[in-house]
């Protein structure tokens, strides 16, 4: 038995801004199945702690003032969850990461810095718990400088620090770095300096044990000019350290036979509930009610990382096709309007609802055909293997963990009974619009397209299998700290 801290900045069903959430949600829940002794370290925002009522807490002074940790669980499960609470860092209400305003909160790497700080005391048996982990996992820039920080330790735990989404690396002027009182060595482009800026994810990047991203392929793209946002040199330099391995999926949560937040069930064995389902998202939606006609469906980030810019721009040509279009997300303004006119020009050929709404996500990936992920790049993407399972056959873009998780309607895999989706490889809208009319096209060979359907729907995406790999991990990182010693001993 292995005990973990698993630090991070959102978890399912806690709090969730996206991916990440579903990972901290699912990850432990598999690790803890597993024998391990894991443990969650995350922020205290203030929506959450409101929302859990009184929680036994412990208060400890530290230099920048009184830290108090409030403990719990992770929501049906016995997996205690540690949330970190200061004056002034986690106490508003909103967004973890943004203002009002969409922008990122002005003091977001003081909160963060801190959260890193606590968890190190945490990692180091310092906070009175009684419990020394071997291992800290860390997730995205806002734990970034765990690693870094624990650097100076004796005797500290190995660290494993996964990359979700290296486009977000949590660069803050340098100003920043002298505030936050870190040490001066670190001010160094082999350390946390990114071009005259302080760079959380470098932390991680630098001197975590191991590195991983959420699936093999986005492993390797990030190694490259294309995807490795600048920090494809440090990454070729520690590729021996890096791997990648693929997300799981909730598959209680995304269950079609018994998804409570679905009308109808449906499953390999019937599926009848999916008609069922087409025609109340259908109704839903004030789309025409029509069961033959292809419902294609998007749910996600209005963002270009997503290739909406893509979609709006076939929009007039696939207009001419016999699709409707459901389409369910928030991110960028532009986006949105521009989603929001297509709308109004086609009430009943396109429904949109701008926002969060985990209920309607699930109805739409049981109620639509086809699923359209036409990112730039995609770390892993979940949403396109909850279609699998619900029989909403994906189009993706060929990056990421989409390459890895989806097989091509090719002739090959279709005789070969492998296809599951339709990939195409240009990141643009004629390279789109060609994709949906070759899904329209397997969409009316209704022996082919229930084959796809099926063969989508019997993957295994559990956890399981990906836990066993991140327990692997964890034993080779432990294996590298052995190896490494004490750089202050
Ligand atoms: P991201 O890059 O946003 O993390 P992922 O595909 O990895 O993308 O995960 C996104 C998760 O958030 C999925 O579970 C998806 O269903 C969910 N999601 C995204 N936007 C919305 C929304 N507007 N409403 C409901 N769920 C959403």
């Amino acid at each position: 038995m292995k005990k973990i801290l698993f630090v991070t900045s959102e978890a399912y069903p806690l709090i969730k801004t996206g991916g990440l959430a579903d990972v901290s949600g699912s990850l432990p829940i598999a690790l803890d199945a597993l024998g391990q002794d894991v443990r969650i370290a995350m922020p205290a925002y203030a929506d959450l702690l409101s929302s859990l009522g009184d929680l036994p807490s412990k208060r400890i002074n530290q230099a920048g003032g009184a830290v108090e940790i409030f403990e719990t669980k992770l929501p049906g499960t016995s997996i205690p969850v540690w949330l970190v609470s200061h004056e002034g860092a986690f106490d508003r209400s909103g967004n973890p990461y943004l203002a009002g305003d969409g922008k990122s909160w002005p003091d977001n790497a003081e909160r963060f810095a801190l959260l890193c700080r606590v968890s190190v005391e945490i990692a180091m048996n310092r906070m009175g718990f009684g419990w020394k982990p071997e291992i800290v996992h860390c997730n995205d820039w806002q734990t970034g400088l765990i690693p870094a920080l624990l650097e100076d330790e004796v005797d500290r735990p190995a660290t494993v620090y996964t990359i979700h989404n290296l486009a977000y690396q949590g660069l803050f002027p340098r100003e920043l770095f002298r505030k936050l009182g870190l040490p001066q060595r670190f001010w160094s482009p082999n350390s946390l300096e990114f071009y005259d800026q302080l760079c959380f994810v470098k932390g991680g990047l630098v001197y975590a044990d191991r590195i991983n991203t959420v699936s093999p392929n986005y492993a390797v793209e990030i190694q490259g000019k294309e995807f490795g946002c600048g920090m494809e040199g440090l990454l070729r330099e520690r590729k021996e350290r890096l791997s990648g391995i693929i997300n799981g999926i909730d598959e209680e949560a995304w269950n079609p036979a018994a998804d409570p937040l679905i009308p109808n069930p449906f499953g390999l064995g019937g599926m009848a509930g999916k008609e069922m389902n087409k025609a109340t998202l259908q109704q839903r939606f004030n789309l025409a009610v029509d069961k033959e006609i292809a419902v294609i469906a998007m749910v996600g980030r209005t963002v270009q990382q997503k290739g909406i810019d893509l979609v709006i721009e076939a929009l007039p040509k696939l207009m001419d096709l016999p699709l409707q279009l459901a389409i369910l997300g928030s991110g960028e303004k532009k986006y949105e309007q521009t989603l929001k006119h297509w709308n109004s020009l086609y009430p009943d050929r396109i429904a949109l609802k701008l926002g969060y709404d985990e209920p309607l996500a699930h109805l739409i990936e049981a109620g639509s055909d086809l699923f359209l992920m036409p990112s730039r790049f995609e770390p892993c993407g979940l949403n396109q293997m909850y279609s699998q399972r619900y029989g909403t056959v994906p189009i993706v873009r060929c990056v990421g963990g989409l390459a890895d998780t989806v097989e091509d309607a090719s002739p090959s895999n279709l005789e070969q009974g492998r296809a599951s989706g339709v990939v195409f490889h240009e990141a643009s809208a004629e390279a789109l619009l060609q994709a949906i009319m070759r899904a329209l096209d397997l969409y009316k060979l209704k022996p082919q397209w229930r084959k796809v359907q099926r063969t989508g729907m019997k993957k295994d995406f559990s956890w399981k299998q990906s836990a066993k790999k991140y327990l692997d991990l964890y034993g080779l990182a432990v294996q590298d700290r052995q190896g490494k010693g004490n750089r202050t001993a």
